[in-house]
């Protein structure tokens, strides 16, 4: 069963409370999409700051996925982390106005971790994927994988 567990930035941030689990890789349709199998699950940690008079979340991820090597087209396994800070901001529509760098999260909005956690996971995925040597070309594999991205 899976629990729909949801915040809201302001609270968390004021109360300066964490919220961590683990949300299997199965139960994100739309992550599954970009990987070759849907095994495995990510682990979270969502921390509520208190920072003089900045509210911030930082999210801390980590998990492993595996996905279709760029060139070879086996199975890979690499690993999907991800650390990010986000400033809670009264409203999304004027921190954009400001052109603030940071990334944010509206203070009063709730946020349902399940589906911000695919969002994130989405967004960083590596573009491609490939093994440090791949089988097929002939070249012997040591059980070593490495992975690069295309920048
Ligand atoms: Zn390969």
């Amino acid at each position: 069963m899976q629990q729909k567990m949801t915040f809201q930035p302001k609270t968390l941030a004021l109360a300066e409370r964490e919220i961590e689990g683990a949300i299997a890789i199965a139960e994100m349709p739309r992550l599954k999409t970009a990987l070759a199998k849907d095994c495995g699950q990510l682990c979270f940690v969502i921390a509520g700051k208190k920072n003089g008079d900045e509210l911030v979340i930082e999210l801390v991820m980590d998990g492993e996925v595996v996905v279709f090597c760029g060139r070879c087209l086996e199975h890979l396994t690499i690993p999907l982390r991800y650390t990010g800070r986000f400033l809670v901001v009264q409203n999304a529509a004027k921190a954009e106005e400001d052109d603030l760098v940071n990334d944010y999260l509206e203070s009063e909005e709730t946020m349902n971790i399940h589906d911000w956690l695919e969002d994130e996971a989405i967004l960083n995925l590596p573009f491609s994927a490939f093994h440090a040597e791949c089988k097929i070309m002939g070249i012997s594999s040591r059980n070593h994988v490495t992975y690069s991205s295309i920048e």
